[in-house]
């Protein structure tokens, strides 16, 4: 997969998507990352990208000029091009990082994977020309209901959140099957050695052996920490019968158990329901 970031400040992207899995997924030709200067495609001798916004007002905005002749570069002759119904420019999935956009979840991320180009606006100061969003942009992702000062570090979010998902990328370091909103759910805790440091012990299922009880108690973590931390993915959660009873049990552990637990949470799906567990189909793929 092939990402490609347009941003006025490439010198922030040297380092963190070097370093660690990204770095060596790109060592290992998994994910190609290519940072491209805005500045470089200004027409003037100052390489200016950006300009006082119509109408007055404080701040800058990202002119369309220099961001549609990088775009040219990327897709010559994309404006000719026949539309279809997926992007706007053939062979590319372009995305504009802004608090407006919709906010990034591990669902997008996974539809994010299956994209072969994406390609990631980065905004600064006020933000783009709106004509840069209506012609060019596909889709709008935020990384919080909070105003950063750039697109870069959201744009390095995007990246790491889609790259760890592509096949081989996190080799066996850690399963992307089994963490945190893969089912909705949030992930059990995790402990290592030594089994006693200072008095806190690790909980003895857990040093048993028994492949079931593990599996059992991991899945009941689990499904205490969405309680308890997030309820609200639980309406959402296709939960299994065995789910429903261990959400039982832990409303009657709570003292809670007069509360139904299909009241906290949707219908029961049938154990072992993997179909419905799964993502719904990926945005049109960028030809
Ligand atoms: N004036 C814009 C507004 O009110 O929506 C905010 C501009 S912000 C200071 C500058 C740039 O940072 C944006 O163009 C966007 O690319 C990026 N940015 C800031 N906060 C973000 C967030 N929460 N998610 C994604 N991008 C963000």
């Amino acid at each position: 997969m092939r990402f490609d970031v347009l941003t006025l400040f490439p010198e922030m992207f040297r380092g963190p998507l070097d370093a660690s899995i990204l770095g060596r997924a790109r060592q290992a030709g998994l994910i190609d990352i290519v940072i491209h200067d805005i500045r470089d495609y200004a027409e003037d001798r100052h390489r200016t990208a950006d300009d006082y916004p119509y109408g007055g007002g404080a701040g800058m905005v990202l002119k369309p000029g220099p961001v549609f002749r990088l775009v040219d570069s990327l897709c010559p002759g994309w404006e000719k091009a026949p539309r279809g119904t997926g992007s706007k420019i053939p062979g590319l999935w372009l995305v504009y990082l802004t608090p407006q956009g919709r906010p990034l979840d591990q669902a997008t991320a996974r539809r994010l994977a299956g994209v072969d180009r994406l390609v990631l606006l980065a905004g600064h100061y006020e933000g783009t020309d709106e004509r840069i969003r209506e012609a060019l942009v596909d889709e709008e992702l935020s990384i919080g209901d909070y105003v950063l000062t750039g697109g870069e570090i959201p744009a390095m979010v995007v990246i790491d959140a889609v790259a760890r998902l592509i096949p081989g990328v996190l080799g066996q370091e850690v399963s992307p099957l089994e963490e945190s909103f893969t089912e909705g759910l949030l992930e059990y805790p995790h402990y290592t050695r030594p089994a006693d440091f200072r008095g806190l012990r690790v909980p003895e299922v857990l040093l048993s052996g028994n492949h079931e009880r593990v599996r059992r108690w991991r899945r009941k973590e689990s499904i205490r920490r969405t309680l308890e931390r997030r309820p609200e993915l639980l309406l959402q959660a296709r939960l299994t019968r065995e789910d429903h009873q261990l959400l039982r049990e832990l409303l009657e552990e709570s003292g809670a158990g007069s509360v139904s637990a299909e009241a906290q949470a949707g219908p029961a799906a049938p154990d072992g329901d993997e179909e419905g567990r799964k993502a719904g189909s990926g945005p049109d793929q960028a030809c």
